[in-house]
């Protein structure tokens, strides 16, 4: 749910807090800190906290919270990290009409109730400025981040010392194995209550396995949270100058992978069915298999001089884009010994990417 944020002047009013922990702690501090005036309920409380409340304007309850400890209160925070006692009192608050806020307090086993989950983040084409907001606050509030080799890495840098991160595109074993082991990693992190962000490059549902680490999660009863992200398969284009429609031009656009090739038994895409279209190709993936991909498009349909824009380590300061045709292809992508990741569109939008080249048109400064 969405919430609003405010800034509430509590001078002179009235809190209760709820817990005697840590969480409770942070709250009572802040809470001292703005003026307000605190009542402090917990059976036991840590020394630190109990000089705080006495030092401060603040009442201490050294008993377990009672209907009514919330009477005459502006703000309650509930805090005890035991869930049937913060549910209680939220409630209470609710009838009240007092702005209530709920603090899992310190870790447990329980990851609903220590705030332990993952959040699967499209972290956009590599530049570090094209992540969502809600991606970089997840990031913001990580311990412990799994990142892939194309999520932007200079995200990194900005976390902070306590955050482990995990380098999942290094990590042992054959492509299927990694799989497991990574799913395996964010369940674990998980259920030890911290709050992990998986770092994936783009989108995560686009080639980018993320339903997969999803339903790790769910099975395992970890609570997930997806945050879209800037797919390459049309940023990427577009930092090269090439719109995926244009009015008049091209009324669809595909994206496909190309990590199998046509004709493979695996194969899963129609290709016949791309080499009788008329609009913008994407092709994901598809360094080593571009010229069977170029031949199988030619073959069933599309012209061999249909306008193509390969465009290499997009979003980097090490953007190339190569333009060429389907049939020039296969030809530019060895001479100019081009590596994975490249996206490569097909189609006339590729032209007017072209008329404007040089013409003052920039992508984003990358890094
Ligand atoms: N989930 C990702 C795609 C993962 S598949 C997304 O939505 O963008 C990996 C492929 O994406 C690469 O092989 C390449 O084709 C493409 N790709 C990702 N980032 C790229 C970049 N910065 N420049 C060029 N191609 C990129």
């Amino acid at each position: 749910m969405t919430v609003y944020p405010a800034e509430l002047r509590l001078a002179g009013r009235r809190a209760v807090v709820v817990g005697g922990g840590g969480a409770a702690h942070r709250h009572v501090a802040g809470l001292v800190a703005a003026g307000a005036l605190v009542t402090l309920v917990a059976p036991g409380t840590t020394p630190a906290l109990e000089s705080l409340v006495a030092a401060g304007r603040g009442t201490l309850l050294p008993r377990r919270y009672a209907a009514g400890d919330l009477d005459g209160a502006w703000f309650a925070v509930a805090a005890t990290g035991r869930p049937a006692v913060d549910a209680a009192v939220a409630r209470d608050a609710e009838a009240a009409r007092i702005h209530c806020t709920t603090d899992g307090g310190s870790p447990a086993p329980d990851p609903q109730a220590s705030g332990g989950g993952v959040v699967l983040v499209g972290g956009g084409p590599g530049d570090p400025g094209l992540i969502t907001v809600r991606g970089q606050e997840a990031l913001a509030q990580a311990d412990v981040v799994v990142a892939d080799h194309l999520a932007p890495q200079e995200l990194l840098s900005s976390l902070g010392p306590h955050v482990e991160v995990v380098d999942a595109s290094k990590l042992p074993r054959g492509r299927a194995m990694a799989q497991e082991r990574i799913n395996a990693l964010l369940v674990e992190h998980a259920l030890a209550g911290r709050r992990v962000v998986r770092l994936k490059g783009g989108d995560p549902f686009v080639f980018g396995r993320g339903m997969e680490e999803l339903e790790a999660c769910a099975a395992a009863g970890v609570p997930v949270e997806v945050v879209p992200g800037v797919t390459s398969a049309v940023a990427v284009p577009a930092l090269a100058g090439v719109p995926v429609t244009h009015r008049g031009l091209t009324h669809e656009f595909v994206v496909v992978s190309g990590h199998v090739p046509p004709g493979d038994p695996s194969s899963l895409v129609d290709w016949a069915a791309l080499g009788r279209l008329r609009g913008t190709l994407v092709v994901l993936m598809g360094v080593e298999t571009a010229s069977r991909i170029a031949a199988a498009l030619v073959e069933h349909g599309r012209a061999p001089g249909t306008p193509v824009a390969v465009v290499v380590d997009g979003a980097s300061a090490a953007q190339r884009v190569l333009r060429t045709t389907l049939a020039g292809l296969p030809e530019v992508m060895v001479r100019e010994s081009v590596r994975p990741p490249a996206v490569w569109v097909v189609g006339d939008v590729v032209d007017l990417g072209a008329q404007l080249a040089g013409s003052g048109a920039r992508r984003p400064a990358a890094g």
